[in-house]
């Protein structure tokens, strides 16, 4: 049996980093900051894309030896588990994508609702947020208020 490894883990960001110590009237995403959130986004695709790498290389290994039924059955499940991840991993990965051109058109950190400063410390726990915690908010509201 092959241990077993948790692929979910490598989507769940944020990825690790150095917080970003700005100073005093520093202007927001300068290119400094841009650079920074640019490191933070690369990162986490890199590992992103080895993550989709590994489950690849998993499941051919695996797919080579069928053992009697119930394993087969157990094996599939896994495998599908496994692809659906694989399936998030690349929407995450095409999310990153998009996020690193918003930072080359230097449109990246600001709401995409109302405009404001989504701010350095929001970003640097969700890299790919494209809200502000309020429009954020409301958005959950409305979402749980439709479901
Ligand atoms: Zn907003």
């Amino acid at each position: 049996m092959t241990a077993k490894r948790k692929p979910e883990q490598a989507t769940n960001g944020p990825y690790r980093f150095t917080p970003y110590d700005s100073d005093k009237g520093e202007e927001y995403m300068n290119e400094a900051q841009e650079n920074h959130f640019r490191e933070i986004l690369g990162a986490w695709k890199k590992s992103l894309m080895e993550e989709v790498d590994r489950t690849v290389h998993h499941m051919q290994d695996e797919a080579a030896n069928f053992p009697d039924p119930n394993d087969r059955a157990t094996q599939e499940s896994e495998f599908s588990l496994e692809l659906r991840t694989r399936d998030r991993e690349r929407k995450l990965i095409k999310k990153i994508d998009e996020t690193l051109s918003l930072i080359d058109s230097h449109e990246y950190g600001f709401c995409e609702a109302c405009g404001v400063e989504i701010g350095i410390r929001r970003l640097e726990a969700r890299p790919t947020a494209t809200l502000c915690i309020d429009c954020k908010t409301l958005d959950e509201i409305r979402e749980k208020q439709m479901s």
